[in-house]
């Protein structure tokens, strides 16, 4: 591929994503949320998923959103190759899944191009019958390729019950895959998982925060190793409080004059490392796709200056990001699931998604949210590696998502 073309189309078509915005309020809805494509014919490249033989793209469409009501995207992901398509049985009260059930109805000729990928909040092999069942009807499939089980925090919660109903499941030839997802503790939990011998794929928070921590290097190595396939998320390294940073503004207009946007150079930074399958990311407008996409084509690589402006910028904020790392602040705060609240507050800061975060603070146990403003989290904060603000931000999210 010719890099000075795939240069220039690559900014016309972030400028033309930008132009979009602009201009919505004189077209129609359909036609505000559709820039021109990139290039025809362009489409995002794919990489070897673990051992299990699939390639996928390298850029999966997440729907944490009413997919019910945006059918446009599917169909523009799935017309520049985009057929990582990642949902969950709890996302967006079933919207998730019941669109793309959807989407297969009135396009059955795709769901053979489509990687699909569904998550199960049960870990008792009843419930998660119950729920496979549900996303087979809901998603109009006979077949879930890679099926998860949602948010683990510890290893342990993939025991031998989860192995012997994923292998029941494999043989009847309703799921191909099976793995987890983990935004706590996911060091130990891929560590754990690669010595495990069954885990087919993982997708787990990965960034250029997280990504040159010498405990992730060595855990995504032994994953990697073990064949097992890797699906990153979170990839912008959003945080649970907003600080203005001096070198977020100096990077931004750096990668600016080298043809990306900050937004693009971050999701760079993971596909750097090629031992990462696919970035799943959260896409609710044809808008973002393209930029996404565009981002996946170009093949700039970052450079070390590059590099070391996200550095500077994760240093300088780091006391508003939280790592997930929540055996140690839920030790010392007598188990109160913090890292849940900054997961949380993350999403009403960092996304500006208010519904998503109340929602999903709403599920937190009663009990201790009426407790978390009494409770004492100087242990916590001291504990912190990241030295969040844990007292402060706790009593935020007890006023703003409630
Ligand atoms: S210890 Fe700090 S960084 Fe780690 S999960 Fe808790 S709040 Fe987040």
């Amino acid at each position: 591929m010719n890099m000075k073309n795939t240069r220039r189309d690559f900014l016309k078509t972030v400028a033309l994503a930008g132009a979009g915005a602009l201009v919505g309020g004189n077209r129609s809805p359909a036609e505000a949320a559709a820039p021109p494509p990139a290039k025809a014919g362009l489409k995002v490249p794919t990489r070897p998923f673990g051992k299990t033989g699939v390639e996928v793209s390298i850029l999966g469409m997440g729907t944490m959103y009413d997919i019910i009501n945006n059918q446009i995207n599917l169909r523009k992901s799935i017309e520049r190759g985009v057929t990582y398509w990642d949902t969950a049985d709890c996302y967006e009260g079933g919207r998730s899944e019941k669109g793309i059930g959807k989407f297969f109805t009135s396009h059955p000729e795709a769901r053979k191009e489509i990687f699909l990928v569904t998550k199960s909040d049960a870990r008792d092999p009843a419930g998660m019958d119950e729920l496979l069942a549900r996303s087979l009807e809901r998603m109009q499939t006979d077949t879930i390729d890679l099926y998860f089980v949602h948010g683990i925090s510890n290893i342990n919660e993939m025991d031998d019950n989860v192995k012997a109903w994923a292998n029941r499941k494999k043989k009847d030839g309703q799921i191909r895959f099976i793995g987890f997802s983990t935004h706590k503790n996911m060091e130990s939990c891929l560590m754990g998982a690669s010595k495990l011998g069954w885990i087919d794929g993982i997708m787990f928070s990965y960034n250029f925060r997280l990504m040159n921590k010498d405990g992730m290097k060595a855990a995504v190595d032994a994953c990697t190793s073990a064949g097992i396939g890797l699906t990153a998320m979170k990839t912008q390294g959003g945080g649970s409080l907003r600080i203005e940073s001096e070198s977020e503004v100096n990077m931004a207009a750096a990668f600016l004059d080298k043809g990306f946007s900050d937004a693009q150079a971050k999701l760079k930074a993971v596909w750097e490392d090629t031992r990462i399958a696919c970035i799943c990311s959260q896409m609710p407008t044809v808008s973002i796709l393209m930029a996404n996409i565009a981002a996946s084509l170009d093949k700039t690589s970052l450079d070390a200056h590059d590099w070391k402006a996200l550095e500077q910028f994760a240093e300088e904020t780091r006391c508003g990001y939280c790592a997930g790392c929540s055996e140690i602040c839920a030790a010392a705060a007598g188990g109160a699931p913090i890292s849940d609240v900054m997961r949380h507050l993350m999403y009403y800061n960092s996304y500006g998604d208010r519904d998503l975060a109340r929602a999903q603070f709403a599920g937190l146990p009663a009990d201790f949210k009426s407790r978390m403003a009494a409770l004492d989290y100087a242990a916590a904060e001291r504990a912190c590696p990241h030295g969040l603000p844990i007292a402060r931000l706790m009593k935020e999210a007890g006023e703003l998502l409630a």
